[in-house]
C-alpha cells in the first residue's frame, strides 16, 4: 500500500469564473500553498488567469507561497457569447448565463488533458460547486473531487429544505409567509424570497446546473465550506447528520494580513489606497456607514434606485462611503450626482467609489460601524470577521436566506425591508425596492437604536471566533489539516 506524504500532494483548484468563487478559492489556495511541501495548481481561463496571477504574486510577496496557474481557453464564441467574455462579470444580461454554464462545461475535456500531463500527478480537486462536471476529470483521473462551497451551511441546508418542499404546490401566494419545517432555528420565508423566484423572473436557467450539481454531489467526496464551525454549529452538524462530509475552513479572507493584501484581495480598488485610508482615519470610530452591492449584478440596479440609496445616505446624516457598481453608472445617474452637485453636498462625510472598492480594507478598518449590504454570502462572512452590524438588502438568489442567518440566528444586523427578490432582465429606470426613509430608519436602527449595544456585542463575539478558528488549533485551521488528511486516506484507497 503507498504510503503518501504532504510532499507527494498537489491540490488542483478550479474556481468558477465570478469574482465571488476566485477570491475566496484564491485564499484557500493561498492558505493551502502555506502548509509544508504541498504543491498548489490553480486552473483557469487566459483573461482570469491575468487576475490570478496578480493575486499570485502578491501573496509570494507577504508570504513566500509559491501557487501554480495553468489555463485552458474559454470556448466564449463556440458557447455563443461575445469573444472575450470569461467572467459572469461581463454578462451582458441574464440571459448569457445559460450559454457561460455551457462554454463552463466545454472545459472539461481540455482540462482532463492538462491534468494528465501535470507533474506532481494531481492528489485532488477543489472546484466550485457550480462546475459539477469537475466530478467527471477527478473520477477519471482516480482522485478525489471536493465541492468548494461559497454559502454557509446554513443557507444550504435552508436551500435543501425548501427545494423538497415543493413551494409551487404547498404553499399559496408569493407573499404568504410559511415556516420551513426542521431547521434548527424558526425561519419564516416566503415564496418571493426563494432563488427559485430569481429563475422564475428570468435570472438564467439554472435548473439543468442545479440537477448536474445534485448528481454530481453523488460522487463527490465532501463539501470544502466557507465558514466557521463555531458560528453555525447546529447546521453543520444537520449536513454531517446526513452522512455529508463538511470541511468549514474559513472566514478564508482573515488570510490576508497585511494592508496591501486586503487591498489587492481580488481586484485593483477604484481609490488610491492613501485617499481611502486618509479619509478612514480622519472619521470617529464606528461611525461610518459603508455600502457595497458585491459583483455579479444578474440584474442592473434602477437609476432611481441609485438616487433614493445617495438620497438615503445623506439623509442619515453620517460619514458613508457608496460603492456604485460601473454597471450601474449609467450617464443619467452620473448627471445626476453633477446636477444635484451630490459629492459637494456630502463634502466632507460622503465617499463616492465608482466600480471597485477594497472591501477587506474597509470593513475592518475601525471607523466603520454599519455595513449595507446585498448579502452575498462573502460579504456577509467579511463582515463577521470585521464584527461589522450588517444592514441588510438582500437582492436574489440565496441572498434573502443569508439575511434570514444575519438577522434572525445570529442577531447581528437590521433589515431594510426588502420582501421580494428583484426582477431579472430588462430593469425598469424606476424600479425601487428601498426607499430613501426605509435606508434612512435601517441606518438609524444599527447606528442608534437600543437594540446597538447588544448587536455590537455579538458582532464583537463572532468576529472573535473567527479569529480564533483560523488560528493555530482553531477549527477551520484544524480542519484543514483534516481535509489534507482525507486526500491522503482517499489515495490510499485508491
Ligand atoms: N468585492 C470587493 N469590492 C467591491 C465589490 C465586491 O472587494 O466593490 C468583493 C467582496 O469583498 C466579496 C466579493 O467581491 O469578496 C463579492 O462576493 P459576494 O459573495 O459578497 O457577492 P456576489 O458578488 O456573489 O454578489
Amino acid at each position: 500500500m503507498a504510503i503518501f506524504q504532504t510532499q507527494d500532494l498537489h491540490f488542483i483548484l478550479i474556481p468558477f469564473m465570478s469574482p465571488s468563487h476566485i477570491i475566496p478559492l484564491m485564499d484557500l489556495a493561498k492558505l493551502l500553498a502555506q502548509r509544508p511541501q504541498l504543491t498548489v495548481t490553480v486552473i483557469t481561463t487566459p483573461l482570469n488567469a491575468i487576475t490570478i496571477q496578480s493575486i499570485i504574486d502578491r501573496a509570494q510577496k507577504s508570504t513566500h507561497v509559491k501557487i501554480g496557474l495553468s489555463t485552458v481557453p474559454f470556448p466564449a464564441q463556440e458557447a455563443g457569447l461575445p469573444p472575450g467574455l470569461e467572467n459572469t462579470e461581463a454578462l451582458p444580461s441574464p440571459d448569457a448565463w445559460k450559454p457561460f454554464f455551457i462554454a463552463c462545461t466545454m472545459l472539461q475535456q481540455p482540462i482532463k488533458n492538462l491534468l494528465k500531463e501535470l507533474q506532481p500527478r494531481p492528489s485532488c480537486i477543489i472546484s466550485s460547486n457550480v462546475l459539477p462536471w469537475t466530478v467527471k476529470v477527478a473520477s477519471n483521473l482516480k482522485i478525489p473531487r471536493y465541492d468548494f462551497q461559497t454559502v454557509s451551511c446554513f443557507s444550504l441546508l435552508l436551500g435543501q429544505t425548501v427545494m423538497r418542499m415543493n413551494v409551487d404546490e404547498t404553499v399559496g401566494s408569493d407573499s404568504e409567509p410559511f415556516v420551513v419545517p426542521n431547521m434548527p432555528d424558526e425561519i419564516v420565508i416566503t415564496k418571493s424570497q426563494t432563488p427559485q423566484e430569481t429563475e422564475r423572473t428570468g435570472g438564467g436557467d439554472k435548473k439543468g446546473i442545479v440537477d448536474q450539481m445534485r448528481e454530481a454531489e453523488l460522487l463527490t467526496r465532501g463539501m470544502v465550506v466557507n465558514s466557521f464551525y463555531e458560528m453555525e454549529s447546529k447546521y453543520v452538524d444537520a449536513h454531517m447528520n446526513m452522512g455529508r462530509k463538511v470541511w468549514c475552513i474559513g472566514p478564508v479572507s482573515l488570510c490576508n494580513k497585511d494592508m496591501w493584501d486586503k487591498l489587492e484581495r481580488g481586484k485593483k480598488a477604484s481609490i488610491d489606497e492613501d485617499v481611502c485610508l486618509k479619509w478612514l482615519d480622519s472619521m470617529e470610530p464606528s461611525s461610518v456607514i459603508y455600502a457595497c452591492f458585491g459583483s455579479l449584478g444578474l440584474g442592473r440596479i434602477s437609476e432611481a434606485q441609485i438616487i433614493e440609496t445617495g438620497l438615503g445616505l445623506e439623509a442619515s446624516n453620517r460619514p458613508f462611503i457608496w460603492t456604485i457598481r460601473k454597471k450601474d453608472l449609467s450617464s443619467r445617474v452620473e448627471k445626476w450626482l453633477e446636477e444635484e452637485k451630490f459629492e459637494e453636498r456630502v463634502k466632507g462625510r460622503g465617499l463616492i467609489m465608482r466600480g471597485w472598492a477594497p472591501q477587506v480594507l474597509i470593513l475592518s478598518h475601525p471607523s466603520v460601524g454599519g455595513f449595507i449590504t446585498h448579502c452575498g454570502w462573502n460579504s456577509t462572512l467579511e463582515a463577521v470577521s470585521a464584527g461589522v452590524p450588517m444592514i441588510t438588502w438582500p437582492m436574489f438568489a440565496e441572498q434573502f436566506y443569508n439575511e434570514k442567518l444575519i438577522v434572525n440566528v445570529l442577531k447581528i444586523g437590521v433589515r431594510t425591508g426588502v420582501e421580494a427578490a428583484m426582477k431579472m432582465g430588462e430593469v425598469g429606470d424606476n424600479e425601487v425596492y428601498v426607499s430613501t426613509d426605509q435606508l434612512k430608519k435601517a441606518i438609524k436602527e444599527v447606528m442608534d437604536s437600543e437594540e446597538k449595544g447588544e448587536r455590537i456585542r455579538r458582532a464583537g463575539e463572532l468576529r472573535d471566533m473567527a479569529k480564533k478558528a483560523t488560528e493555530e488549533g482553531g477549527s477551520s485551521n484544524l480542519n484543514i489539516t483534516m481535509l489534507i488528511q482525507d486526500v491522503v486516506e482517499q489515495l490510499k484507497l485508491k
